[in-house]
């Protein structure tokens, strides 16, 4: 199994996007990029801009590869309404557009929906379900809490399965919830990409108390498992000291390696978002 972070925001940008190929299938999960519009109140820079601009390319160039791409929540930093070539004859399998899902993303997947369904070869809701293409399985989670309240709606975890094991957890937000442990715990993969707790959001979105469930859900799951790669990205990689909490779960086990999407594929870590304030060099902007 080949396993390609595309997109992450170890990267440069928000995203989670991932190709992976089996035996026999290639897949493309949440072929969606995007910016934060307002970090330290500050809009996004113009090399910020420009990254998002080279990471859609790259977005589009390994999802037309793909024969079934999977959208796992309706955020766009994960799907794209924009570029009808991600979905055209591709098999689409996607988080359930109307149940267990808020009401801003009901009404993305209602756009979403209607401007692939008339060119994908096929679209499936996914939520709890099972598919088998030849000899790949993938497997999704019952919907999931995107944090630790339904005010950000739901996503489903996905685990793909040839002769190895994959799982992607999507917007866990850590994970914050012991739901997730165990759709982990249960399918015992040897890769993992999970997203990891927003610390950048202490004291405005999350309490500390949040975040360190979050950290202590992570141990959890390093301990009750033999994951080789565990990759975290995307929420935590936000933060500016991202690298202390990494170095922290490192020690749980030793055989379990953890790092971020880039320095899975061996490239330099290059975040963008939290580093805005230095990249406007040190000027806050009104
Ligand atoms: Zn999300
Ligand atoms: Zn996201």
């Amino acid at each position: 199994m080949k396993i390609l972070p595309v997109a992450f925001e170890s990267m440069g940008v928000r995203s989670m996007a991932t190709y992976v190929e089996t035996n026999d299938l290639r897949i493309f999960i949440d072929p969606g990029v995007s910016v934060s519009p307002d970090r330290y109140s500050m809009p996004p820079h113009t090399v910020e801009l420009d990254r998002r601009r080279d990471m859609l390319e790259s977005v589009k160039e390994w999802a037309g590869l793909s024969d079934v791409v999977i959208i796992t929540h309706y955020h766009y930093d994960h799907h794209n309404p924009d570029e009808i070539c991600l979905y055209k004859g591709k098999d689409i399998l996607l988080k359930h557009p109307r149940e267990h899902i808020n009401q801003s993303q009901k009404q993305r997947a209602a756009t979403l929906l209607g401007l692939i369904e008339p060119c994908a070869r096929s679209v499936r809701t996914a939520d709890s379900q099972e598919f088998i293409f030849g000899n790949t399985r993938i497997v999704f989670s019952p919907p999931l809490l995107h944090g630790n309240s339904p005010a950000l709606g739901y996503v489903v975890g996905v685990l793909i399965e040839d002769d190895q094991k994959f799982l992607y957890t999507s917007d866990v937000q850590g994970p914050m919830n012991q739901e997730v442990v165990d759709f982990v715990i249960a399918h015992q993969p040897a890769t993992i990409i999970l997203d990891g707790p927003p610390t950048y959001q202490i004291g405005s979105h999350y309490k500390k108390s949040d975040i360190n469930q979050a950290f202590e859900n992570i141990k959890k799951i390093i301990s009750a498992t033999s994951i080789k790669s565990f990759i975290i990205d995307h929420h935590l990689l936000r933060d500016l000291n991202w690298q202390d909490y990494v170095s922290d779960l490192s020690s749980v086990k030793p055989a379990t390696k953890i790092c971020s999407a880039a320095e899975y594929l061996g490239k330099k870590v290059d975040i963008l978002e939290a580093r805005r304030k230095e990249l406007y060099g040190g000027q806050v902007c009104v």
